[in-house]
């Protein structure tokens, strides 16, 4: 048995946003419209709330999503009573304006509904409409139930989740991402192919999400260089499809060590999301392999192997294959290394303690250990790399 969750309806393709402006009017006349710095991408939707007589306002999140910024937008928020809200950026900006549809109608505050530091408590009124359209091609929001946000005082990332976060409308146009930077298009879709990958290989794999992986990874694996380096549009579109597919994956199926170590990491490192699970991603299938080998778990030998043959699109890869790939791309991608956002400061024992109690982790195929943990984030960390003993601070 298995069940499958997605946005109520997703618009794709070239165009998408222009051809669906329309649909918006559904949802009623009032606009909370969240924007990234830059508010070029977001004018077809102000021209089209003037042309309509729709009151809107816009927001522009800069940086991360902290929890104090949905905090101060919510009071806002509450006063100005949108009928909707629009996420138009990157993952932060929908994740801020997905946080934003449960929190303006819901009494209290963020730490009451967000996991690891809140309460967790479950939503008691109905969130807003939320639209999302994604301008990169990465976290695949657009089609999950949650929103990540960081709590600056506690330096953690915490989720806030429900059922009821799932986007109304994901409108994804892949002629927004173009022109984007080549190094962000990198790490964002080598965290497109993590999800992928990882919801692949988990414990709790379905047949609906291995058949999106293995279409998502076969896609990232035509189309990444040819999006990031040449800005090609019809890689881009492949890329925006891609993200959207590991979205949907890492929601039905589970995610792994990889983003465990990310969660542990992310509020220690001012280094973004998708560089972090870039660059844990070939040393956590290394270990995982390995440990495969060990106890003979030939189902997720196989899942490998099979993950090596799509990234290669060769049909007699071996699994070594598929780890060689991911490190030719950081490397081809020119990514920088987590050892330049502080990753050798940190305390190894503790940040894999932490992601031992990461939510992520769980969906990992098989237990890892702390000291394996720590052998991942040895090979990470560049300085420490040729050692053998553990790092001590
Ligand atoms: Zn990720
Ligand atoms: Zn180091």
């Amino acid at each position: 048995m298995f069940q499958f969750m997605t946005s109520t309806r997703i618009v794709f393709g070239e165009g998408a946003l222009q051809e669906s402006l329309s649909l918006l009017n559904q949802f009623g006349y009032c606009v909370l419209l969240v924007t990234g710095r830059d508010d070029e991408r977001s004018k077809p939707l102000e021209t089209y709330f003037k042309q309509q007589n729709m009151r809107y306002q816009r927001v522009a999140i800069l940086g991360e999503p902290l929890i104090a910024t949905v905090e101060e937008l919510a009071v806002m928020g509450r006063k100005f009573r949108p009928d909707m809200i629009i996420g138009i950026g990157g993952g932060s900006v929908i994740d801020v304006a997905k946080s934003l549809t449960a929190m303006i109608p819901n009494q209290g505050c963020v730490y009451d509904y967000v996991d690891v530091v809140g309460r967790n408590v479950p939503l008691q009124v109905k969130p807003l409409p939320m639209i999302a359209i994604p301008t990169t091609a990465g976290t695949g929001a657009e089609v999950s139930k949650s929103a990540v946000l960081q709590s600056a005082q506690e330096q953690v990332k915490v989720n806030l989740s429900s059922l009821q976060l799932f986007p109304d409308l994901a409108i994804i146009d892949p002629t927004l991402s173009y022109g984007m930077d080549p190094i962000i298009s990198g790490y964002c879709g080598l965290d497109a192919l993590t999800h992928l990958i990882e919801a692949y290989v988990c414990g709790e794999p379905n047949p609906l999400t291995d058949m999106i992986c293995e279409e998502g990874i076969r896609r990232v694996s035509g189309a990444l260089f040819t999006a990031c380096l040449d800005d090609h549009l019809p890689s881009r579109s492949d890329m925006a499809f891609a993200a959207m597919l590991g979205g949907m994956a890492r929601t039905n199926a589970k995610l792994g060590a990889a983003h465990g170590l990310a969660s542990a990491l992310s509020g220690r490192l001012k280094a973004p999301h998708g560089l972090i699970t870039a660059r844990l991603s070939p040393y956590v299938m290394r270990e995982n392999i390995n440990v495969a080998l060990e106890v003979g778990r030939n189902d997720v030998l196989n899942r490998y192997r099979k993950v090596a043959t799509l990234l290669t699109g060769n049909d007699i890869a071996d699994i070594e294959q598929g780890i060689d790939w991911v490190v030719n791309a950081i490397d081809k991608l020119n990514l920088p290394t987590l050892s330049e956002f502080g990753l050798c400061n940190t305390l190894f024992e503790i940040v894999a303690d932490d992601a031992l109690r990461s939510h992520a982790i769980k969906g990992n195929p098989l237990p890892l250990t702390q000291l394996r943990l720590i052998n991942i984030l040895q090979q990470v960390c560049h300085c420490h790399r040729d050692t053998d003993e553990l790092y001590i601070e």
